[in-house]
């Protein structure tokens, strides 16, 4: 049976195909990226039923357009049958077309897939025809599915292809796949109707006859309405998305594009966003989903002045996640790179429409170079820029603060006044740019001299001033100033010229010179011009209420240096007795300081001093030289040759020379060396154990003799007394006084002797006062004896009178003896 084809219809179904391809190709592309899951299955169902009726009106319009010499009947369980298909194909066309990205394999699975089940619509659908016998050709047939394979691998391409441009470029190519693809759907359903041989049957039972031509129009009505509809919703839901993403996409630009670093966390403290600044700033530090403990872990903040680190809950976001505005808030952190930053930081918590707390955001911006600029100039103001010491203004503000903190604890500030002596002339005579070096050079060289808490200022031309801080003693003060003397006075090479320049200075001291800045300073430069008067290159204190304490120490000082010029040390000489017989053993010379106004100054005043100021290594040459020369002068006398003890300090035997001095003293006088024998303390020998030995080696080896005095105070560990080459162990005054009182303790002196005594060492007592301290000593085996009980020390006149009137002993028993003192 023949028909023939209503060219309307024919048309008509390709329109159908059209749209309904155009709605494949809009869907599949909303479906690539879906907003959420919901989306996704609630478009693939609406989308599957509207192109399902689609593809299946397609179909039975197409079959309505042959027209067949016969009544035509339906069957309306096949009808259903196959509109259930092509719902089914359909939903299989958006899963396959809304991969992201088909590699070759989705093709092929596109393809085969659809290739084989398109095909099966247009067959179900002319299943649907009552009363006919239908036969198919097989070549066509075959040709049917060939045909729908590279079609549906082709509209895949299209998908793949519209998926990019603007709008219109969008819809351009989407239309011109849709004709494609439109023509492929209807190319798929004629080669089917031609595959079918139609043969008309005889009619059973009722059948529905409907007439083709207004089934068709009405079919074609209703779906095209459909599509249609479907059509405007998902080009509604197009621009209403692309809107949001076109927003979104505005607000991630803007946010970009801020200097300022912006971040964000939500309620439960994870950062959820943050811009590209803050990336630059923090780098890979800084994540998404994130919580706050695990960022705050990774970089800190620190308070901007103090630069102390803040607490977790005192940074900035989590302020304003507590609900905290934040404003001009300025802190220093550091970058990915470790580089310091400050941050003027904004921030506050977000909240929603209903008031919902939604999390907190801050802004940032990276003040560092403002704040560069500004300490810059906050330098400027405060230091003076030729020596980068500090200028007046911050010299009078640290001195304001340092009179806070001493009003508080009770300590002392010095406030040292330094004028360069005859500067102007440098200056004039060489200009300015060598004396700006030399005024530098000077500058550093207090620099060193001083410690990081204090302060040096640069207040005038050739004017410094020191502010020493939290002071407990002052005692220090005038062994400073004479080191500044010293090193201002030392040569300077600058360009091509060797200087030489020195300084006055005076000083003040908070709060007996003044309790406030100005009268401190102004103190200070009085005594500084004292010391222009006194003839420069020398140091002044304030004269006014002066710290007597500080006063004698300076006297002491400065007169020390010329004690020794006027032959102002005298040496006195107190004997050492044989314990058991009384007979003398030999002197011990102690010095004393004959001073022009002050009288006879013991050594203890003193020595500390000499010590501090390095005096004492020619003071203690002296000593040794004027001993050694008296001794051999007493036995050039024609007396008995005894030996003469001096005393080394610490400081003396530290000097490399010491053990060479000793032996031109020696040679230079002429007295033998086991005439003269070395006192060093016993902390001395402590300090430096292994030193010691070896120094002591050096004098043993020569004959001259050595003992450790204060014996007893200064913890010797026993296993380097044993190493101690030593003669002697003089035991400390203090031990010997507690044997005299009532509730003495002599078990300390009996282990001493006992202890020396294995050790073949002497053991002398000083500081013998009394006759029981005597007995008591003789008693525990003591060999020696030396303190007023016996004689003080004696002026070196006096010494031949000692000699000749010496105490006797009468020896009672063998170990007990009794001392008798005649006249001494
Ligand atoms: P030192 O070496 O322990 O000298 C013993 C001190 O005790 C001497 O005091 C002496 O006068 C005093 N003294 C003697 N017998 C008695 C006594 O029975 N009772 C009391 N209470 N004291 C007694 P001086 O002369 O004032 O010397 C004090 C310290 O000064 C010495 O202690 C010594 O360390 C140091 N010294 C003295 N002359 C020199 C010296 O030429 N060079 C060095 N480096 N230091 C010296
Ligand atoms: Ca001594
Ligand atoms: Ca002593």
């Amino acid at each position: 049976m023949h028909g023939t084809y209503n060219i309307y219809f024919v048309f008509l179904s390709y329109v159908i195909a059209f749209i309904a391809s155009y709605i494949a190709l809009d869907l599949s592309l909303h479906l690539r990226k879906p907003s959420t899951r919901t989306f996704y299955v609630v478009w693939l169902i609406n989308g599957a039923v509207v192109l399902g009726i689609g593809l299946w009106s397609l179909n039975f319009v197409g079959m309505l357009a042959y027209i067949m010499p016969i009544r035509m009947a339906y069957s309306l369980p096949w009808v259903g049958c196959s509109i259930v298909m092509a719902i089914l194909v359909a939903a299989l066309v958006f899963f396959l077309y809304s991969k992201k990205n088909p590699q070759v394999k989705d093709y092929l699975i596109t393809g085969t897939a659809l290739g084989i089940t398109i095909p099966i619509i247009t067959y179900m659908t002319i299943a649907s025809l009552e009363d006919i016998k239908i036969q198919y050709r097989i070549g066509l047939f075959i040709l049917s599915f060939i045909t729908s394979v590279i079609g549906a691998t082709l509209s895949l391409w299209c998908v793949v292809k519209s998926d990019k441009g603007s709008f219109s470029t969008r819809l351009r190519l989407k239309l011109e796949s849709a004709l494609i693809m439109g023509g492929t759907l209807t190319a798929i359903h004629y080669i089917g109707m031609y595959a079918a041989v139609f043969t008309p049957q005889e009619m059973e039972g009722e059948h529905l006859y409907l007439d083709p031509i207004s089934l068709g129009i009405s079919i074609s009505a209703i779906v095209i309405s459909i599509m249609l509809v479907s059509l405007v919703f998902s080009t509604d839901k197009y621009f209403l998305s692309q809107s949001l993403r076109n927003k979104s996409e505005f607000m991630e630009t803007i946010l970009n594009n801020m200097s300022g670093g912006v971040i964000a966390c939500d309620a439960q403290g994870k950062i959820t966003l943050f811009n590209r600044s803050a990336a630059d700033l923090f780098g890979s530090l800084i994540k998404l989903k994130e919580s706050l403990h695990e960022l705050g872990t990774r970089f800190s903040f620190y308070k901007d002045l103090t630069n102390e680190r803040l607490n977790l809950d005192e940074t900035p976001l989590c302020r304003a996640l507590n609900g905290e505005k934040i404003s001009h808030l300025e802190l220093n952190t550091y970058d990915s790179k470790g580089q310091k930053r400050s941050l003027l930081v904004e921030g506050q918590e977000l909240r929603g429409g209903d008031d919902e707390k939604l999390g907190a955001v801050i802004v940032f911006n990276d003040i560092s170079q403002a704040k560069l600029a500004e300490e810059d100039l906050k330098y400027r103001a405060t230091h003076d820029v030729l020596t980068g010491l500090s200028n007046r203004m911050l010299l009078l503000d640290r001195l304001n603060q340092a009179i806070v903190r001493a009003n508080r604890s009770g300590f002392n500030i010095t406030i040292i006044f330094i004028d360069l002596d005859l500067f102007k002339i440098i200056n004039d005579a060489l200009g300015h740019s060598i004396g700006d070096k030399l005024l530098q050079t000077v500058a550093a060289r207090i620099r060193a001299l001083i410690r990081n808490s204090d302060t040096l200022a640069r207040i005038g031309g050739d004017e410094f001033v020191i502010v020493i801080p939290d002071q407990i003693n002052i005692d220090k003060i005038p062994l400073l100033l004479e080191r500044i003397l010293e090193n201002i006075s030392r040569p300077y090479q600058i360009e091509d010229h060797e200087l030489n320049v020195t300084c006055s200075m005076g000083f003040s001291v908070f709060p007996d010179n003044g309790t406030d800045a100005e009268t401190l300073l102004k103190n200070a430069d009085a005594a500084m011009y004292q010391a222009k008067e006194k003839g420069r290159n020398t140091f002044q204190f304030y004269e006014g209420e002066m710290n007597t304490k500080v006063k004698k120490r300076l006297e002491i000082e400065n007169g020390l240096r010329r004690a020794l010029v006027n032959n102002e040390f005298i040496l006195e000489y107190q004997p050492k007795l044989d314990i058991q017989t009384g007979k003398l053993v030999g002197f011990e010379a102690l010095i004393r300081w004959k001073h022009p106004t002050q009288g006879l100054i013991p050594p203890n005043e003193f020595i500390p001093i000499a010590e501090d100021t390095g005096l004492i290594i020619p003071i203690g040459k002296w000593v040794l030289k004027t001993a050694c020369e008296q001794n051999k002068a007493w036995q050039d006398a024609g007396i008995e040759p005894f030996c003469i003890s001096v005393n080394l300090s610490a400081r003396q035997s530290k000097e490399r020379d010491l053990f060479a001095t000793v032996k031109d003293i020696l040679n230079e006088t002429g007295l033998k060396p086991k005439y003269l024998e070395l006192e060093l303390t016993e902390s001395l020998a402590m300090s430096n154990p292994k030193e010691f030995i070896e120094l002591i080696s050096q004098f043993r080896e020569i004959g001259v003799k050595t003992s450790i005095d204060d014996f007893g105070t200064g913890y010797s560990s026993l296993n380097y007394l044993r190493q101690f080459p030593v003669n002697t162990l003089k035991i400390d005054q203090s031990f010997i006084a507690a044997i005299g009182s009532k509730k003495g303790d002599v078990s300390i002196v009996k282990a001493i002797v006992s202890l020396g005594h294995s050790l073949n060492m002497k053991i002398i007592a000083e500081g013998v006062e009394t006759k029981e301290q005597l007995l008591l000593l003789q008693e525990h085996d003591c060999d020696e004896v030396q303190g007023y009980y016996v004689s003080p020390s004696l002026p070196v006149q006096e010494v031949p009178q000692f000699l000749k009137t010496n105490v006797k002993y009468k020896r009672r028993g063998r170990k007990k003896t009794e001392i008798k003192k005649d006249e001494v």
